[in-house]
């Protein structure tokens, strides 16, 4: 089915309860585990159900923020979604003290269990009125972020058509859109300081109602980390000081002297790859959107099988329009067991990131969409990143279809903007902690925070005489600080495993794909560490993974380096 013929119902919240509450009694009353089971599957049916209207509705404001329909929608579903979340709450209890459990582990496996476990620790009643105050306030971010309408080339820009002037090999007009930008943020800084110091607040009264110490332990529980704790993060974060912050600091040294710009690089200027331009796609959107779907053929026959589901249904809203939200998503419509891509093409190439990206997740929910329960579809975060991140490395194989003469300038800087991320990322996990640990600090003192951080994971950086930036206000711009706490650190352990899938893909693509696949096909059944196993991959947590991923991303690059 179209997107557009899918049909959107208020999920209504009495009627919701009334017919949760029929589910839960014929599992109460279930003599057999047949009857137990048909009623956990009835319970799988009607949150699905719940999901995709939640799902419609968002996706629909996000492609039209000024359709007053959907605004509306959106503003009840995030009041209704904590109370939906109690409904799910009192089910799984259920099910996890059922004496069918011991059955229901053998035919569906125990992760699911331990998962929802985990869910018990992390809800309960008392915390809904600050889920939905948290909420509001992430919506009102979001509004805030794509309201900007920011005066640059004679016209008002978004934050996302803004974009390309901030890559520009023009120095002039790179720094000015990127100071543009600053002074959007910088006029708002206030109300972003307030937005987020309410936000941890909340976060941190929800923590303490539930019992624990601050809202780390809480934030890790509601990310679901079910096979590695705070400490195994901790490792990871000092095993990328030690080896990726050195060749990351290479990288823009070189860069520096490439482009001619001084070193240390202002954040203007550390954008820029190389003297004539980044990498630029070649064609129209329709011809990157074409040369996808060839890519998609090119790989197996269940991907092309993937890409010609999306293309004919209108399952991919890519172009960028005035009144669209930023950003790129990946969501699912489980009613019609079909993901949708959401996306900004902006002319760079990020459009590609999005074909490769973006699709790259939706590949791995349609591989799994007939997997039941659907707990069992989707592996926690991290794993899903795997997915994602490293289908953008299977795009090099259209690489120069995609960039035509910008090719080779393309794959030097998908692997250098691979490297040089994990430790962005990682300061903005690093961050999180401190903020979370201290949540009376003042807005003042997370900037000094951020500033020290800046220090230590992108040294290449020039602090002083950058407004916003160089005051360490720079997190500002990261949605995942507001609206999904800790979920940043995945994006690092992710982009961990896929260069060790890009490793293997420069010794046999075949083989790279064979052990994608095998991970992929696995989808929520296996914790991400049990994954990373599955496709014969070291984990991110010995050290050793990031050692050998910077040894060989480094020596790849001084081979290829432009
Ligand atoms: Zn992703």
């Amino acid at each position: 089915m179209k997107f557009s013929e899918m049909k959107y119902e208020r999920p209504d919240i009495e009627a919701s309860k009334k017919y949760a509450g029929q589910i839960k009694q014929k599992f109460i009353d279930a003599k057999s585990f047949e009857a137990a089971d048909k009623a956990f599957m009835e319970w799988d049916k009607f949150t699905l159900h719940i999901d995709t209207m939640m799902s419609l509705a968002y996706t629909r404001s996000s492609i039209d923020t000024t359709d007053e329909y959907y605004e509306k929608e959106v503003e009840y579903i995030d009041e209704f979604s904590p109370v939906f979340t109690d409904i799910q709450h009192s089910f799984v209890k259920l099910v996890v003290n059922s004496r069918f459990r011991p059955q229901l582990e053998e035919k569906y496996g125990s992760l699911m269990f331990k998962n929802a476990e985990i869910f018990l620790k992390a809800f309960s009643p008392e915390i809904i009125p600050e889920t939905q105050e948290t909420n509001k306030l992430e919506t009102e971010y979001q509004k805030l972020i794509a309201s900007a309408q920011i005066d640059f080339d004679g016209e008002k820009k978004t934050i996302s058509q803004l974009f390309p002037y901030k890559q520009s090999p023009d120095d002039e007009i790179r720094r000015s859109a990127w100071s543009a930008e600053a002074g959007f943020y910088s006029e708002h800084g206030k109300e972003l300081d307030e937005i987020y110091d309410k936000l941890v607040k909340l976060r941190d009264k929800k923590a303490k109602k539930l019992g624990y110490d601050n809202f780390v332990k809480l934030g890790y529980l509601q990310m679901n980390r079910n096979c590695y704790t705070a400490e195994d993060v901790d490792k990871f974060r000092k095993a990328v000081v030690k080896y990726i912050v050195p060749l990351a600091d290479r990288l823009y040294r070189e860069q520096a002297k490439r482009t001619g710009l001084e070193y240390p690089l202002t954040f203007a200027d550390a954008s820029l790859r190389f003297r004539d331009g980044n990498p630029k796609p070649q064609g129209t959107p329709e011809e990157i959107l074409e040369t996808g779907k060839k890519l998609y053929h090119e790989l197996s026959d269940e991907s092309a099988e993937f890409i010609d589901v999306m293309l004919d249904n209108e399952l991919m809203d890519v172009l960028s329009k005035k009144g669209k939200a930023g950003g790129g998503y990946c969501t699912q419509l489980a009613d019609y067991k079909v993901p949708f891509i959401f996306a900004n093409f902006n002319g760079t190439a990020d459009d590609v990131e999005v074909i490769t990206h973006e699709a790259g997740h939706a590949f791995a929910y349609y591989i799994a969409r007939n997997i039941v329960p659907s707990d069992n579809q989707s592996p926690t975060l991290e794993a899903c990143e795997v997915h994602s991140m490293t289908m953008e490395f299977f795009g090099w194989h259209k690489s120069d279809e995609f960039f035509g003469k910008d090719a080779a300038k393309f794959r030097y800087s998908h692997l250098f903007g691979a490297i040089t991320f994990i430790p962005y990322g990682t300061m903005v996990d690093h961050f999180q902690h401190l903020v979370y640990e201290n949540p009376e600090m003042a807005p003042d003192q997370r900037h000094q925070v951020w500033r020290e951080l800046l220090r230590v994971y992108m040294p290449w950086m020039k602090l002083d005489g950058s407004p916003f930036y160089g005051e360490g206000k720079g997190w500002q711009r990261q949605l995942h600080i507001y609206e999904n706490p800790f979920y940043y650190i995945d994006y690092c352990f992710a982009q961990t495993a896929a260069l060790e899938f890009w490793t293997v893909m420069q010794k046999s693509h075949e083989e790279a794909w064979q052990r994608y696949m095998r991970l992929v096909r696995k989808a929520g059944i296996q914790t991400f560490i049990e994954l990373i196993d599955t496709a014969g991959l070291k984990s991110p947590f010995e050290g050793d993974a990031l050692k050998e991923v910077a040894e060989n991303a480094g020596e790849w690059l001084d081979s290829n380096g432009i």
